[in-house]
């Protein structure tokens, strides 16, 4: 019976080193220990051996079954191991192969300077307004000083949708708005920044559609000093210490006195060059005291209140700025252009 055992664990240890699968071993660990099994099988003839034989048969048994499942215990962590492997293999990631670059937006340059003169005003004290670009002609015109018959509205060609509503030709219907909004309240200190469209035809200097910022103060005591000194604060922090700005008279409707205001050349810094046709100065925007019809008409009494206004074009302070020679490159969006701007 001894023997018979030891042949059984030959045996099996010889089946079990050849076999192939999880499967495979399941079979046969059935096989040899189950209870239909070969082990089974001999341990039946216990029962006619004698009482000396049976605790050493029953002890050579035990050893044998030990035996076996051992080695069937690590025949399946083997096979256990290998199945992870397989796994891992197969659901491997190759952390060296380079990402998909991905495509970085950056602000527009026009953008760029509407936000850093809005920075610049926002630290003298003023708030941001807007308005509608589709405008009435009350608003546009006629609050403004420029009634239906006036010659100064030839000056501004522009896009009617009906006989009463337009794109607005500049950004001023937005001081309207909020004069009528503040109903007669001070102190009244906004900049506008938007779009605006003229039926000009485009070319290096002219654009149907363009960015203005405006500005508009309303308070007492409110002088030309104050408009002086704010623009020259202004030109400063935009464009440098040493730039100096000055007034020459002019026109617009809805300012008394008007004035073009100029700024040091920022290409020769005044001694004179192409870029500012010798003069050293480069004219920049247009500014005046708010004309007393145009207090009246936004509510403000012109005995009691007075305040001041300027419009300046952000293509042309972006040209200056920059050096881009025509304004059309802001809006063909070439990304050889744009991109110049994404790091500034
Ligand atoms: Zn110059």
């Amino acid at each position: 019976m001894k023997e018979r055992l030891q042949a059984l664990r030959a045996e099996a240890l010889e089946k079990l080193q050849q076999v192939k699968d999880a499967n495979n071993l399941n079979e046969l660990r059935v096989k040899f220990l189950g209870k239909k099994g070969a082990l089974t099988e001999i341990l039946r003839g216990m029962g006619g051996l004698s009482a000396e034989e049976r605790p050493l048969i029953g002890q050579v048994a035990n050893e044998v079954r030990g035996a076996i499942e051992q080695y069937i215990e690590e025949k399946q962590e083997a096979f256990q191991r290998e199945e992870t492997e397989r796994r891992l293999q197969a659901e491997t990631i190759d952390v060296t192969l380079p990402g998909r670059p991905m495509a970085q937006g950056a602000a527009h340059p026009l953008q760029k300077v509407i936000q850093e003169i809005e920075d610049i005003f926002i630290g003298m004290g003023y708030t941001v307004a807007e308005g509608p670009e589709v405008e009435h002609d009350y608003y546009n015109f006629e609050a403004l000083n420029l009634p239906k018959d006036h010659p100064a509205r030839d000056m501004q060609d522009s896009f009617y949708i009906t006989e009463e509503l337009l794109m607005r030709t500049q950004t001023s219907p937005v001081q309207v708005r909020t004069m009528e909004k503040m109903k007669g309240e001070v102190p009244v200190k906004i900049i506008c920044p938007g779009r605006v469209y003229r039926r000009d035809d485009d070319d290096a200097t002219h654009s149907f559609m363009f960015h203005q910022i405006e500005g508009l103060v309303i308070d007492k005591n409110i002088r030309m000093s104050d408009l002086k000194g704010t623009l020259l604060q202004f030109m400063r922090e935009m464009f440098g210490a040493h730039m100096q700005i000055r007034l020459r008279p002019s026109f617009f409707p809805f300012t008394e006195p008007s004035t073009e205001v100029d700024v040091t050349c920022m290409k020769c810094g005044g001694s004179g060059c192409r870029i500012c046709k010798q003069t050293g100065w480069i004219e920049i925007l247009g500014a005046g005291m708010v004309h007393p019809r145009v207090l009246e008409m936004g509510g403000y009494d012109p005995e009691n209140y007075t305040g001041f206004a300027f419009g300046m074009g952000v293509e042309r302070i972006a040209m200056l700025k920059y050096g881009v020679d025509d304004i059309r490159h802001f809006y063909t969006n070439d990304l050889r252009f744009l991109q110049q701007f994404a790091r500034m």
